[in-house]
């Protein structure tokens, strides 16, 4: 079935059109669905929307939106196959992983359902005889939410989710190749009883919809996860607008595997790390960091436990690894591939593989043999591709580690709770993992990452609050009573 998906502006769903195929990456027969291509006018229309709708709904009481959000919460929750199925389609996630996302995004509602009841203030008696402060949460206003494809509705729901339970009004414009999960996400909303225009979603490209947004001074902050090209893009155009940034980039993992290491546990860490939702996750563990006593022995198993694990249809059971997302993403995998094997690393599968569909299916690849400066060890891939470094010892691995630009997440496998502590304090990174994959945060606790990876506040958890409202300091000066 081939869905019309359509813009959402100022409470009403906007005309189909045929601009943009959807189409399912393990099936390049399957069209889910046709997305319009929204123009800059449009955009405009959606920002003035959110601009009209902002003040009431930022005076609406805390239980109102908390409403909206338990609301959308169950509807998500009672819908989580269907929903979990379609992502599957249109992003090539395997069932089970795809709908795991969907029940994380029922979470991140509920979670900021909670929020909205928990906004207080501060008061500070002032250094000043008899004065106070007050200390008060606001709304930032219009917050534009632009979206990548890889995690289609846990992305834009916790960037939207705690923009309305801090009474923001929402513009939110998602990757062009996953609109399904986007406007199944906004309906939801919509219909769990948001006024018009609080909540509006606009079809289109980066470079029309997104830099409207990022231009627009009636947009008062922008949250935008994607690449670090874009992302840079993105910060320098809302910075010269005026507005508040937060931008959540690409990631160069390190996973470092100590000789003390429990073997099948660091493997299953890596496996799942790497190759889990295809590569295709900006904590993905893609380089592989291992001392010389462990090495053999790990990439032996490592490469086993790889080549067992099926590639197939999104909606096959019984895969493992689904495909690349779309066929510029497999060019790029193929690309990086080849450079590494030019540079002289030693690459293990990364072959194209035929299923009973027309698919972009790439078996998992690792590549051993692999130096600091080698471009697989330096650019991100996004796709189902581990390296392996080889190092002497802790104290170089540690330094390999950080010899990146990016810093989202680092994980390291040991039983020794010193080398444990002292990674988690010396890592360069925003998130730090022990004994478990570079990737899969929980919903309610902060995610984000330092030097290139990140921009500005952390997301989720309560910590999300910086990004998404303001303080205001209030001095009281009671009078004679
Ligand atoms: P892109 O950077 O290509 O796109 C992200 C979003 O930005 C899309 O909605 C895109 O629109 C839009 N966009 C493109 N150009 C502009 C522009 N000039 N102005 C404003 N918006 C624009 O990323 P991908 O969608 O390809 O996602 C993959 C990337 O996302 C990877 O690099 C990955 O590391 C990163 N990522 C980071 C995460 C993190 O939290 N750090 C989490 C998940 C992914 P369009 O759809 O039209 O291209």
């Amino acid at each position: 079935m081939t869905d019309r998906y359509r813009s959402l502006i100022d409470g009403r769903w906007g005309a189909a059109s045929d601009a943009v195929p959807n189409v399912n990456p393990s099936d390049l027969d399957d069209v889910v669905g046709l997305a319009p291509s929204a123009d800059a006018a449009t955009a405009q229309e959606a920002i003035a929307a959110a601009r009209a709708a902002a003040p009431a709904w930022g005076d609406s009481t805390p239980e109102t939106r908390a409403t909206v959000l338990e609301t959308a919460s169950s509807e998500i929750r009672a819908r989580q196959g269907e929903l979990g199925t379609l992502l599957a389609r249109e992003e090539g996630k395997p069932i089970a992983e795809a709908t795991a996302e969907v029940g994380r995004a029922a979470h991140l509602l509920r979670f900021f359902a909670g929020e909205a009841l928990r906004i207080g203030g501060e008061l500070i008696p002032s250094v000043r005889p008899g004065m106070s402060v007050e200390v008060t949460r606001e709304p930032v206003g219009v917050v534009g939410v632009i979206t990548p494809w890889n995690f289609p509705i846990a992305i834009p729901t916790w960037k939207i989710a705690p923009a309305l339970a801090w009474g923001n009004a929402v513009v939110f414009k998602p990757a062009e190749s996953t609109p399904g999960s986007a406007e199944a996400l906004v309906d939801i909303l919509h219909r769990a009883g948001l006024p018009a225009g609080v909540l509006n979603l606009v079809h289109g490209s980066g470079s029309v919809v997104g830099q409207a947004l990022t231009g627009s001074p009636d947009v008062d902050a922008v949250t935008f996860t994607g690449s670090v090209g874009v992302g840079r893009g993105v910060v320098a155009s809302a910075a010269a607008s005026g507005q508040r940034v937060q931008a959540e980039m690409g990631g160069k993992n390190p996973m470092v595997v100590l000789d003390d290491a429990d073997l099948e546990l660091a493997v299953e860490a890596c496996a799942n790390g790497a190759y889990f939702s295809t590569g295709q996750r900006c904590t993905a563990s893609s380089r592989l960091i291992v001392t010389a006593g462990i090495h053999d022995r790990f990439v032996e198993r490592l490469t086993e436990r790889m080549r067992g694990m099926r590639v197939g249809h999104a909606l096959d059971p019984a895969t493992v690894v689904g495909p690349v997302v779309d066929e510029r993403q497999l060019e790029q995998d193929l690309r990086y591939l080849r450079t590494a094997a030019e540079e002289g690393g030693d690459v293990i599968g990364g072959e194209l593989v035929e299923r009973a569909t027309r698919g972009h299916f790439l078996s998992p690849a690792l590549v051993l043999g692999t130096t600091p400066g080698m471009t697989i060890n330096r650019e991100e891939v996004f796709g189902p591709v581990a390296s392996v470094i080889r190092v002497a010892d802790y104290d170089e691995a540690l330094a390999v580690a950080n010899d990146t630009e990016f810093g989202l997440s680092a994980g390291i496998c040991t039983t020794s709770l010193a080398a444990a502590k002292h990674f988690s304090r010396r890592a360069q990174a925003g998130m730090v993992m022990v004994n478990a994959p570079t990737a899969g945060v929980d919903y309610h606790v902060p995610f984000g990452g330092s030097k290139g990876s990140s921009y500005g506040p952390r997301e989720q958890g309560s910590y999300a609050r910086e990004f998404f409202s303001t303080v205001k300091t209030t001095y009281v000066n009671p009078g004679r009573v």
